[in-house]
């Protein structure tokens, strides 16, 4: 089992380079529930490698006008239910392994909810706070022609993830666009999500992985008669997926008492303001030095008493120290594979529900699924339509994972991977193996 490295200094959040390996944590969530459900051995073989890996390295000028060599990434995991789906993120410490787990999640995330994709992750190896608009432009666009083929409407189908945003799909699919020609220009612009609706977007999609995971606590809350009016929750990590988790929560009188990002953490045990705090983040850049809050380290964070916690920045950062630290009664991961599965055990042992990254914060791919759908059909759904087809998938879901669970004597995650695996194992051995 991959085991956590020792806790980051406060102020300074662990550097990937430091943890464990992500691709691992995926395999070992993978075979326990390969087990649980005694996978057909010709299936376990084919889902225990992505299809294919792809790296790319490609050059672009900067605006000083000397040029710099890029290394992108494309993994597609699988896709035997649909076209390869998944987002692109844009890190220093973006890698090979890494694509590999967020890969492989993507797979079992839509194969849950029964969504006709299959898993894919890609992204580029820089730190985009390095670049300036027009360099973040070209660079996308070079990325996205290095990529040629290798990505399509009905192949493979990108989505915004860390540091990247509907005006990186946007740039992506003008891209694509100019590539493949005149006659097909127009009948290609879903082979991006989670772009801005001028330019093809859903309403919803920006919210869409914040209201999935409040959907997913909303249901624990009915189930366990808790009452989320009054209750506490924090949030690490406050971009798209945990931002929005933060506003759509305290509407419901949850009270934000704790948040940190990649500079360092802020507290109010009154409550932070989501609202001006993202204000506030909008114009540094960071929730730190917000007014409405003392500074506090990443130990006092994860140490605070809360009801609910919300992973949202990166993986691999809930290791046995935290695990041990965390006073809450659910944890919702908002991030992909940010519990080491030695400290999701503790805080099972220890009575904590986890809601589970295949599922928590699925609500991304299936706003991506309706806007690619609508793209398809020349189609504009209102927010309305998105939202409560959202709302009943998520509660569907739910369920679903409930009674699994309850019927197989299986922990959360391992019946989420359940279901999804049972749907693709039952596709193989429908198709077989070619030839
Ligand atoms: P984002 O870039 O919008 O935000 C990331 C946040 O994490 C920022 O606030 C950043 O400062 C913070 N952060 C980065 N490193 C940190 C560290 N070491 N310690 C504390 N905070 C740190 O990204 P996002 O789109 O919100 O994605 C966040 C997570 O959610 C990722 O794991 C991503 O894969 C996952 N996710 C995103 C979506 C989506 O629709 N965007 C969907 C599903 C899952």
């Amino acid at each position: 089992m991959p085991t956590s490295p020792a806790p980051a200094t406060p102020s300074s959040p662990t550097s990937l380079a430091q943890r464990g390996n992500l691709y691992q944590v995926a395999v070992h969530q993978f075979e326990k529930a390969a087990r649980a459900i005694r996978l057909d051995p010709a299936v376990y073989q084919i889902l225990s490698q992505p299809k294919n890996e792809l790296i790319v390295n490609f050059p672009v000028r900067l605006d000083s006008g000397e040029f710099r060599l890029f290394k992108g990434y494309r993994v597609q995991h699988n896709n035997i239910l649909g076209p390869y789906k998944g987002g692109i993120r844009y890190h220093e410490e973006a890698n090979l392994d890494e694509m590999k787990a967020l890969a492989t999640w993507m797979t079992y995330k839509s194969a849950l909810h029964d969504l006709p994709f299959g898993g894919a992750k890609g992204g580029i190896k820089f730190n985009p706070r390095e670049h300036s608009k027009a360099e973040l432009e070209r660079i996308t666009r070079r990325f996205t022609h290095a990529l040629g083929s290798n990505i399509g409407p009905e192949w493979d189908i990108p989505a915004p993830d860390v540091n990247t945003n509907a005006q990186i799909m946007v740039w992506m699919m003008d891209t694509y666009m100019n590539i493949v020609g005149m006659q097909e220009k127009m009948s290609v612009r879903r082979i991006v999500t989670g772009k801005s609706i001028t330019s093809g977007g859903s309403h919803g999609r920006e919210t869409a992985t914040g209201r999935g995971i409040v959907h997913c606590i909303t249901e624990w809350a009915r189930e366990k008669h808790f009452n989320l009016d009054g209750c506490t929750f924090t949030v690490q990590g406050f971009g798209n997926v945990g931002s929005h988790t933060a506003r759509i929560l305290s509407k419901l009188g949850a009270t934000l008492v704790a948040v940190g990002d990649y500079r360092g953490y802020v507290a109010n045990p009154e409550g932070l303001n989501p609202f001006k705090l993202g204000e506030h983040a909008q114009q540094t850049g960071s929730v730190v030095d917000y007014k409405g809050g003392k500074s506090i380290s990443r130990e006092e964070f994860f140490g605070l008493d809360c009801d609910i916690f919300v992973p949202a920045a990166l993986e691999l950062e809930v290791g046995v120290p935290e695990a041990k630290a965390l006073k809450c009664k659910l944890m919702v991961e908002g991030a992909n594979g940010p519990t080491y599965p030695e400290a999701e055990e503790i805080l099972l042992d220890r009575g904590v529900d986890v809601m589970p990254d295949i599922f928590a914060n699925s609500g991304g791919v299936i706003v991506s699924y309706y806007e690619w759908l609508q793209n398809k059909r020349s189609e504009r759904w209102d927010l309305e339509e998105v939202e409560s087809r959202l709302e009943r998938r998520m509660k569907r879901s739910f369920g679903l994972i409930r009674d699994t669970a309850a019927e197989r004597g299986l922990d959360w995650r391992t019946a989420a991977y359940a279901i999804g695996l049972e749907r693709i194992q039952k596709c193989y051995l429908e198709r077989g193996i070619f030839p």
